[in-house]
């Protein structure tokens, strides 16, 4: 079915099939988009956290990318774990020219259970490399911290750290409130590629349930951009969807459940 919808997902494994590719792959899925991935690393993880992290030889990761482009019409493609500079500066070199359609950037730093999803050293590569080239980026607040090395505890410090990651070269930008930010709400702030500054509204939910939040709901954004929807209409959509899921959240395993599933 060459008219189908396809978009792709540049991410880290995660067996328990809470986080990471398999977050996105289901979401695509959920949002009726055929997904495809390329895998950076190789997480050792279940719904308790990650214990190890293996790599993958570079030529293994540049060799995926080439026979995705060769194969499929991509029209959205998202970035979650890059792990090392070295694979973020590849997978950057590679996007340049894809013609992958919008980039959504999820700059993953820190799994919940603590283990480093970026190494430290990989961060200005993200920046100087990576950011540039996105039509959206999704940090929330601590990723938000370590990109622009401000710290943020208000809505104004949410729109400044917006403004500065916006002249880092992203077009629209995300500051994910989330359950970092004291309220009873969770909001999140979506800033234009016009400078505007929109709110998204959402309930805060007392649950242990939120293993791969985050990647669901970029992996959202950039379905509902390969369907060519709006910035605007995809960050709506996925903030619905993401509130959902959460609400739905799923308890399997011991550790935190996850919200990738149907919402
Ligand atoms: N594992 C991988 C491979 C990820 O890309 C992510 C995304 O942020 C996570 C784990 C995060 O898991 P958690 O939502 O539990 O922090």
């Amino acid at each position: 079915m060459n008219g189908t919808t396809q978009a792709l997902t540049i991410a880290g494994f995660d067996g328990g099939g809470g986080a990471g590719m398999q977050a996105d792959l289901k979401t695509f899925q959920e949002r009726f988009v055929f997904g495809t991935s390329v895998l950076t690393a190789l997480p050792i993880q279940n719904t308790k956290g990650v214990t190890n992290v293996f790599d993958l030889p570079m030529d293994a990761i540049e060799e995926q990318l080439v026979s995705i482009k060769d194969d499929f019409r991509i029209s959205a493609v998202k970035t979650g774990m890059l792990f090392t500079a070295e694979i973020t500066a590849l997978v950057a070199e590679f996007l340049r020219t894809a013609d992958f359609g919008p980039l959504v950037v999820d700059p993953v730093m820190i799994a919940k259970s603590g283990h480093a999803l970026l190494k430290d050293s990989a961060v200005q590569a993200v920046k100087e490399e990576l950011l540039p080239l996105a039509y959206v980026v999704t940090p929330n607040v601590p990723e938000a911290e370590v990109l622009t090395g401000r710290t943020i505890t208000t809505k104004e410090e949410m729109i400044k750290a917006g403004r500065e990651i916006q002249q880092m070269g992203a077009k629209n930008v995300v500051v994910k409130g989330g359950h970092h930010l004291e309220g009873i709400n969770s909001e999140d702030m979506l800033l234009l590629e016009n400078g505007q500054v929109e709110w998204l509204f959402g309930k805060r939910i007392d649950t242990k349930n939120t293993h791969g939040t985050g990647c669901t709901f970029s992996a959202c954004i950039t379905a509902e951009l390969a369907k060519g929807y709006s910035v605007f209409e995809a960050v709506t959509t996925a903030k619905a969807y993401i509130q959902a899921a959460i609400e739905d959240g799923l308890s399997v395993g011991n550790g935190n459940g996850p919200t990738n599933h149907w919402a």
